[in-house]
């Protein structure tokens, strides 16, 4: 079998969804603070996939909650986690695996505890709305004790 001829590959039709696609919620640009390039050393390639997957499920989940929010904590090298008050000693957020996003009236909370099918299908993990009161704390890796069946959500 041949490969595909040139002429044939510049045919190819782009992806419908180019042109109409919305903007994205949240920009990698946001999740990073600034910090990939003063941490730039810090920042692998495999914490910059994680990103990429972390600020795409968010997106996603504002976009389904039909909420614009910013993010309050996105990536968080050692050295800032560190500075944090109360921040777990390895957070999720220092390997780009969590995410806060503002939530000062608790609507996302709220939304996020009354569709734990969407945080299911999207690969999404949230701390209590008890532990998070200004924010939204999600996560595309699952809490120590989850396993199939359990709550989407869990307590810090
Ligand atoms: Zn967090």
């Amino acid at each position: 079998m041949p490969d595909a001829s040139p002429a044939r590959r510049t045919r190819r039709k782009r992806p419908a969804a180019t042109a109409a696609a919305p903007e994205p919620c949240i920009t990698l640009a946001d999740y990073y603070m600034g910090r990939d390039r003063l941490y730039a050393d810090e920042l692998t390639q495999e914490l910059v996939a994680n990103a990429q997957r972390m600020v795409a499920r968010a997106s996603e989940l504002l976009r389904r909650a039909g909420l614009r929010r910013a993010v309050n904590s996105g990536w968080r090298p050692a050295a800032v986690n560190a500075a944090v008050k109360n921040a777990a000693k390895k957070s999720r957020h220092m390997l780009c695996l969590a995410i806060d996003i503002d939530d000062d009236d608790g609507a996302l909370d709220a939304w996020c505890m009354a569709h734990p099918d969407v945080l299911e299908e999207l690969g999404l993990w949230l701390e209590h709305p008890s532990a998070t009161p200004r924010w939204c704390h999600v996560q595309i890796v699952q809490y120590g004790s989850w396993a199939p069946g359990k709550p989407r959500y869990f307590y810090p």
